[in-house]
């Protein structure tokens, strides 16, 4: 059925629901219409998006959106769910290489207050269990670890340590003295090598020194031997390297989709659609196997949309790198409002998004991505990635998205944005945006308006 892209509000995917449906829509087991989020999660941030009119688009959200009751279901079958926090991308990998264990981010957390649009209570629960608003708003996740009204209590939780922010280190060393067990692994700073050091390629062509790549290694082992404990098996080589090859095909299906949306002449895809897709590559929402699909169909469109020259976004939309997740979605689709398209990102975890190196020993090579972090690492490491980004995908602006209270955002922002000027002198603007943003749309909206209207004065005539 060739339909012509669009954005929907809430409502307006009822009636496209329905359409879709005649035309014999199948969909897998967690599919349905959008609206149900809304009348059973109180999902009330969904009211004010807007929605890309794909069935690739509804796969997806229905993916994002029944993972709490996906993670409850797999725990009924007899699956052991692993809380796995803050590293972003590895020790999923390892847990998904077991049978019947699987992973999730408590950290996920994050976002609950914007889709209920702090109807949850989270953050003022928060508050009262000692991490208040100088915290960033991942504090959410410790009053839902406490009232079980979020995510299923995992079997086990896993948390990095070490070279992590402050806020959470801090939240996660809190939810431990409330009687939630850790296992922490260290992560050291990832620091160039000295003159003459043993060094090692890392994934997103950083180096880093030997030595603390063999850190990590023995605490990847060391989270391997306990992962294989609750499994009832051991994370043997070729159980890692399996899981590996697995991960590899989802970050490959995820650079396909990126190099076919972010290279198009225009938007094939919405930018709030593209941020919830490059988040599936950090535990791949809790399913592995539906994860590939889901991805594999939004490819499928948006390369479709281009072909045919069907864009969801004006052609001359500005094309703009955005930097760090937003805690209100709306934010996403407030760029779009404003004149821009999202045509190259970092959400804080592009080493998730790199492929794992296959040819070196198993966990080697997981300790190499996992010390590629982009928040292990120099903030010039990070700022050089985004300016090559800039360089491929042409970009026209960056927007850097501050998070409220996050302890990295007042120091990070400087060496991206001098970099940036110094290599491209490309207009930027950095703005904070609450987990609703709402009463500061006006403020939002003209700063972002402002940068995007330099972006268009410098177009060649
Ligand atoms: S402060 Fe930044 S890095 Fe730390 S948990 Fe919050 S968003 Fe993540």
């Amino acid at each position: 059925m060739t339909h012509s892209p669009l954005q929907l509000t809430l409502t307006e995917w009822d009636q496209r629901y329905a359409e879709l449906a005649r035309a014999g829509l199948r969909e897998p087991w967690y599919g349905g219409p959008l609206a149900r989020h809304v009348e059973r999660e109180n999902n009330e941030r969904l009211r004010r998006l807007r929605f890309d009119s794909s069935a690739a688009a509804l796969r997806l959200w229905n993916f994002l959106l029944t993972e709490n009751e996906r993670l409850r279901t797999a725990r009924a079958q007899g699956d052991r769910l692993v809380g796995t926090m803050k590293d972003l991308g590895t020790v999923p990998v390892m847990a998904c290489a077991l049978p019947k264990v699987r992973p999730f981010y408590p950290d996920g957390a994050w976002w609950t207050p914007c889709l209920m649009e702090c109807s949850d209570r989270l953050l003022v629960q928060a508050d009262a269990l000692g991490t208040d608003p100088s915290f960033c708003p991942v504090r959410a996740m410790l009053p839902a670890f406490l009232n079980d009204e979020h995510f299923p209590r995992p079997d086990l939780l896993i948390c990095s340590t070490g070279a992590v922010c402050d806020d959470f280190s801090a939240i996660a060393q809190r939810l431990e003295r409330l009687g939630h067990p850790i296992l922490w692994w260290e992560m050291p700073r990832r620091r160039a090598p000295d003159p003459g050091e043993p060094a090692c390629d890392l994934p997103g062509g950083l180096i880093g020194p030997a030595g603390q790549v063999e850190c990590v290694r023995e605490e990847l082992q060391r989270v391997g031997v306990e992962l294989g404990k609750l499994a009832g098996c051991d994370l043997t080589h070729e159980r890692i390297r399996a899981g590996i090859r697995s991960a590899n095909q989802i970050r490959r299906q995820l650079q396909t989709l990126r190099q076919t949306v972010y290279a198009a002449p225009g938007a094939p895809l919405p930018a709030l659609e593209m941020l919830i897709a490059e988040m599936l590559a950090v535990h791949f929402c809790s399913d592995r196997g539906e994860c590939l699909p889901v991805l594999a169909e939004l490819a499928t469109e948006a390369t479709r949309r281009v072909a045919t020259r069907q864009f969801v976004i004006p052609d001359d939309a500005v094309r703009v790198f955005w930097v760090n997740p937003v805690a209100d979605l709306r934010a996403m689709n407030l760029l779009e409002a404003c004149g821009g398209r999202l045509c190259g990102s970092d959400f804080m975890f592009t080493h998730a998004l790199d492929l794992i190196p296959e040819d070196l020993p198993p966990f080697e090579a997981l300790a190499r991505t996992a010390l590629a972090d982009p928040m292990v690492g120099p903030a010039q490491d990070r700022a050089r990635r985004i300016v090559d980004d800039c360089r491929r995908f042409k970009i026209e602006a960056v927007v850097i998205a501050r998070i409220p209270g996050a302890s990295h955002c007042p120091w990070e922002g400087n060496p991206i944005r001098e970099r940036i000027a110094d290599k491209l002198a490309l207009p930027i603007v950095e703005i904070e945006i609450p987990p609703v943003c709402d009463a500061l749309l006006p403020t939002l909206r003209t700063r972002i308006e402002a940068v995007l209207e330099i972006a268009r004065a410098r177009r060649e005539p």
